[in-house]
């Protein structure tokens, strides 16, 4: 009496995996035309604002100040963008969903909330730590950190 399922479950996983790389594609397409979108809008106000010659030399501080803002948002953007075509080409080759690092299956629920990531938690967390464990505990801190924009500061924290 020999069961039959054995093959069945493999066909029936195939296809979730299938459905699972489906739906990410979409999420990736998606939010690279978000960010893609945001870029645009934040490229227009930096130009729009470079052409606006202010009056005074207040004006001009506060206008340098925007568009530092600006250049900092598009900056990373584009490293988001890169990170999605990146992504985006990983999933050609069939390995999206597959961390770098360990080469385990990142979980679904980290994809959905980064679809671009490249790494599972684990391994994410020891590269911003930046140092190998037995090493010691050299606290530097990453040259990597972002600094969030004031604006942003705002809504993020409060
Ligand atoms: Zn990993």
């Amino acid at each position: 009496m020999k069961s039959k399922t054995g093959g069945k479950t493999k066909t029936s996983r195939q296809s979730q995996a299938d459905a699972r790389l489906k739906d990410l594609s979409k999420l990736l397409a998606r939010s690279r035309q978000e960010v893609l979108a945001r870029v645009r809008v934040l490229r227009k106000e930096e130009q729009d604002d470079a052409v606006e010659l202010p009056a005074d030399g207040l004006d001009v501080a506060r206008s340098l100040e925007d568009i530092e803002t600006d250049a900092g948002l598009i900056e990373r953007y584009e490293f988001q963008l890169k990170a999605i075509d990146a992504a985006l080409s990983r999933l050609e080759r069939g390995r999206y969903g597959i961390c770098e690092k360990c080469k385990e299956e990142i979980p679904l629920e980290r994809l959905k909330a980064v679809p671009f990531a490249a790494y599972c938690i684990d391994c994410q967390k020891t590269r911003n730590e930046g140092r190998r464990p037995g090493e010691g505990d050299v606290d530097e801190p990453s040259r990597h950190v972002w600094t969030p924009p004031e604006e942003l500061k705002e809504s993020v924290e409060k």
